[in-house]
């Protein structure tokens, strides 16, 4: 039989290569800038239009390539950064494959214009899909410019395949943020559509993460230095409540080139373990310096993700050193069993005077009030550490129901938190004598303490405190409920009754009354004390809708979901205006809870302003 195996032309061989390589406008951003870097450049300007769809164009200063160089460039596995096997384990450049121009060239018009410093003159060199179309003399400046037109204009399914222009530009505004992160000694210009979108200048790290992140970044930053003889670390963590519920602000760099390494992630989630809100996750902006002979780089064709000799000692130096910086700036709390408890406080409370959240109300608003005396409040203990949901229940069981059960006993809870508020707080009374409350756009309410100011957010405080009232009932089955005058009727689907059917019981214990439980048919004549009739289907939807969407998993307690969802659906909102005695109550109970820092679903509820951070915005 003849033979049948042929080499692949060049051009064909390319386009495979590109498959790749490119993926989409962002990956000709990324090849460009780091060419640029790898010419020693300090400045670099990236002008993009229509997302890259149109153009790409990287403008450097840089030392620029010889007229045959800057023909060879285009040539597949031409590069001037490794000539043997060796080079790959001491690699100092970004590039080294010797593919992105040729891999670019074979999908795109490319029109490359270059001069070395001593030249009189440059070159110009057009190229659409491998051939080209161009070769000249020109005058231009010192360096290198590089414009990608018409990307995949020969690949109609990779064109087609592209993302809307907002999402291509967000991959591309990335790839310019982890190379301009990576080189904060390099000014960076991007301009999209004409107008420009970032001027870095030359900065220290710390500038060039707040220049790209926004002023607002300088004070969550908390640096992390460790050296150590296989690893160097630099940069900086966010501080914890500062967590974003997005990761887009989670950066390792290992020598200077951007990585994704889910492992190293780990490391760093569990330096904050316990610190973190739910569903949140914290930033950093990490420098990893290592020998590059410990790594590979040439495992990935985009040299995102590399191999480390030694992953285990990296993880355990870069989880300790995370823990550090959070302790050496009292974030964490540390953990020390000699220790008094009540030392520890929230962490974000650690850097303040009079640190216990302390609220001064005068207590005259307050008609409820009596003479009795509570135990100390010990929700100082209380942090942002993350305790599986479930658990709160147990913050329950073994209190005994005191038998008073009144026909207002559901603000029992807030009796007693009246109680602790006042034990807590009656020294204070001395300092201030008046005091109040301030609502803000019917949304945060404001009030005085010792150390400044406190805002609390009124939905979630609110929140906070019928869950735990609720979990407080449910759990000691003690609720009582209001008759209604009429049973009322409620109809839903047969999957909903079924969910319905399954928390019988603990509505029962929440003070629900059902006199009928019928195919399809729901028929309610009492309701938990604070419920008004006009909100019970749409607390029982809400709670259908909480349900079917909670995954049972072991941390899975209908209990707890129970008591969230109709703490959820009955909080004070957004929006409403509350009369002072309303806001003041509120503040009041909110300090009664047993975790009055965050929502049931783990937000913060009040963040406090010391008069330091005022004598701060002053200065
Ligand atoms: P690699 O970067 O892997 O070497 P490329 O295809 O990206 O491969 O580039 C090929 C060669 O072209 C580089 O090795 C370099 O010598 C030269 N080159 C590319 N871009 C520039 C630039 N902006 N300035 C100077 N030389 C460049
Ligand atoms: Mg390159």
């Amino acid at each position: 039989m003849a033979d049948i195996i042929q080499l692949l032309p060049d051009h064909v061989a390319n386009q495979i290569a590109a498959g790749e390589v490119v993926q989409r406008p962002a990956s000709v951003v990324k090849e460009l800038l780091e060419n640029a870097i790898d010419a020693s450049s300090d400045s670099i300007k990236l002008i993009v239009k229509d997302a890259g769809k149109t153009l790409i164009q990287v403008i450097d200063n840089g030392k620029g390539m010889s007229r045959t160089d800057a023909r060879l460039s285009f040539e597949r596995h031409a590069t001037s950064k490794i000539r043997t096997a060796e080079d790959l384990f001491s690699l100092n450049t970004k590039g080294f494959r010797g593919e992105a121009l040729a891999s670019i060239a074979a999908i795109a018009h490319v029109e490359l214009k270059t001069k070395q410093d001593l030249d009189e003159l440059g070159t110009q060199i057009e190229i659409e899909g491998s051939s080209i179309k161009n070769q000249d003399v020109v005058v231009t400046p010192n360096g290198t410019s590089l414009a990608v037109k018409h990307l995949f204009f020969n690949i109609p399914a990779r064109r087609n395949f592209l993302k809307s222009d907002n999402v291509e530009l967000r991959h591309i505004i990335d790839e310019f943020h982890r190379v301009a992160l990576a080189h904060p000694d390099i000014a960076f210009m991007m301009y999209h559509n004409g107008s420009e979108s970032f001027n870095l200048l030359s900065s220290n790290y710390r500038q060039r993460v707040v220049n790209i992140f926004g002023g607002k970044t300088n004070e969550k930053l908390v640096p992390v230095e460790e050296e150590t003889e296989v690893l160097k670390i630099s940069g900086f963590v966010g501080k914890p409540e500062f967590s974003k519920r997005t990761k887009n602000e989670q950066f390792f760099f290992v020598n200077d080139r951007f990585i994704k390494s889910a492992y190293l992630n780990h490391a760093i989630n569990s330096a904050f373990e316990g610190l973190m809100k739910d569903g949140s996750h914290p930033s950093y902006f990490l420098n990893l310096k290592v020998d590059p002979k410990s790594i590979d780089i040439n495992i990935h064709p985009t040299k995102t993700e590399i191999k480390f000799d030694d992953e285990h000692t990296l993880y355990a130096i870069l989880r300790s050193a995370v823990k550090h910086s959070l302790g050496q700036f009292n974030i964490a709390p540390v953990l020390d069993f000699e220790r008094d408890t009540n030392l520890d406080t929230p962490y974000s409370y650690k850097n303040r005077h009079g640190a216990t959240p302390m609220v001064e109300v005068d207590r005259s608003f307050n008609p409820f009030r009596d003479e009795r005396i509570g135990s100390k409040p010990n929700y100082s203990t209380t942090s942002y550490r993350k305790e599986p949901a479930a658990q709160w229940e147990s913050l329950y069981v073994g209190l005994e129901s005191k038998g008073t059960k009144t026909d207002h006993h559901f603000s029992e809870v807030e009796f007693e938190s009246d109680q602790k508020h006042d034990s807590l707080f009656s020294e204070e009374k001395q300092v201030e004598t008046s005091q109040t409350t301030y609502q803000l756009h019917n949304k945060y309410i404001i009030c005085t303490i010792k150390s400044g100011i406190m805002i609390l957010d009124q939905h979630r405080a609110h929140q906070r405190v019928l869950y735990e009232g609720f979990l407080k009932h449910l759990t000691l089955k003690e609720a009582v409920s209001q008759q209604l005058l009429f049973p009322l009727a409620l109809k839903f689907s047969s999957t909903e009754m079924t969910l319905l059917g399954q928390l019988k019981e603990d509505l029962e214990h929440t003070g629900f009354v059902f006199s009928s439980f019928e195919k399809d048919t729901l028929e309610i004549t009492g309701v938990p004390i604070n419920v008004p009739e006009s909100e019970v289907s749409i607390l029982l939807e809400q709670l259908i809708s909480d349900v079917e969407q909670d995954v049972p998993d072991s941390h899975f307690s209908a209990t707890d979901l129970l008591a969230k969802s109709m703490a959820k659906s009955l909080a004070i909102k957004t929006g409403q205006a509350l009369t002072k005695f309303e806001q003041e109550h509120l503040v009041n109970s909110l300090f009664g809870c047993k975790a009055p820092s965050v929502s049931p679903t783990n937000r913060v509820t009040f963040i406090t302003m010391s008069v330091d951070d005022f004598d701060k915005k002053f200065m």
